[in-house]
C-alpha cells in the first residue's frame, strides 16, 4: 500500500467514526481531497486509490492538473479565493466552485460556463466567524445572494461553504458549525437542489460532521505537508 492510499484509508476511517458517533450514515459525507501545490502524479495516485473529488485553491494550477489528468471520472472543486479575471478558467474547467461570495462573480461564472457541459455547481461562502477575513458574506446577506444565484441558468446552487476561524475547543467549534447547519437547513427548504454543506477541515472535522456537514476538505492528512516555496509563485 502506498502512503497516500494508507492516509486516505485513515481519513475515511476518521469520517466514519465521526459519523457513527452522532448516528449519521458515513455515506452522507463526501471527502474532498485538497491537492493544492501537489503534482498531478500525486492526484493520480489518490485517484487510483479510489478518491474521486479533488479541491484546488489556485486557478491556473488546478486547470493544468485537470487537463493533464483528463480523467472524466474525477470531480474538480475550486475552493480558493476567486478574482474576476480568473472566473472564465473556473467556469470552463471545474465542476464546482465553493467560494462564490458576490453577485458579480456569480454572473460572470454564469455567462462563461460553456453551453455544452453541465451547469457549474456553486456554493455560497459564508464568513461565519472570522471577521478579519475578506472572503465570504455575512449570514444576513445570504437570502438576497441565494435568490439572485438561483435565477442564473448556467449555475446550480448546491449549498454553503465556510472556513471557521481556528478554535481549539470542541464545544465552540460545534457552536459555529451548528450556525452554519441551521442556515443550510433553511436554504434547503427554499431550493430543492441544495444538498451540500462544505464544512470541516483536519482540526474541526468531528464537530462539523456532528453539526451536519456533508463535505469535509482535507489536504495535509492525505498528501503530507505542502511546500509553500512553490505555492508562492502561483499568484492565484
Ligand atoms: C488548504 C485548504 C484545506 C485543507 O487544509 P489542510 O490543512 O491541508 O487539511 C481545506 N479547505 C480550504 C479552503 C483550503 O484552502
Amino acid at each position: 500500500m502506498t502512503s497516500i492510499e494508507h492516509n486516505l484509508q485513515q481519513v475515511r476511517q476518521r469520517i466514519s467514526a465521526a459519523a457513527n458517533q452522532c448516528g449519521r450514515d458515513p455515506q452522507e459525507i463526501t471527502l474532498l481531497a485538497v491537492s493544492k501545490t501537489k503534482p498531478a502524479s500525486v492526484v493520480e495516485e489518490a485517484a487510483a486509490a479510489g478518491q474521486q473529488c479533488f479541491g484546488e485553491n489556485y486557478v491556473q494550477e488546478g486547470v493544468d492538473k485537470i487537463h493533464q489528468l483528463a480523467d472524466p471520472a474525477l470531480v474538480w472543486h475550486f475552493i480558493g479565493p476567486l478574482q474576476s479575471n480568473k472566473s472564465r478558467l473556473v467556469a470552463e474547467s471545474f465542476d464546482w466552485c465553493h467560494t462564490v461570495d458576490r453577485l458579480r462573480i456569480a454572473t460572470r461564472l454564469n455567462e462563461q460556463r460553456p453551453e455544452n457541459i453541465a451547469p457549474l455547481n456553486v456554493l455560497i461562502q459564508i464568513n461565519i466567524s472570522d471577521e478579519q477575513s475578506k472572503s465570504g458574506i455575512p449570514l444576513a446577506e445570504l437570502d438576497e445572494l441565494a435568490q439572485a444565484i438561483a435565477q442564473l441558468p448556467r449555475l446550480r446552487l448546491r449549498g454553503l461553504m465556510a472556513i471557521p476561524a481556528p478554535e481549539q475547543e470542541y464545544e465552540r467549534q460545534l457552536a459555529v458549525c451548528q450556525q452554519m447547519a441551521a442556515a443550510f437547513n433553511t436554504l434547503q427548504k427554499a431550493y430543492p437542489d441544495v444538498d451540500t454543506l462544505s464544512l470541516g477541515m483536519s482540526d474541526d472535522m468531528e464537530a462539523a460532521i456532528a453539526a451536519g456537514s456533508t463535505m469535509v476538505r482535507i489536504g495535509t492528512a492525505i498528501f503530507g505537508a505542502r511546500d509553500y516555496g512553490s505555492a508562492a509563485n502561483h499568484n492565484n
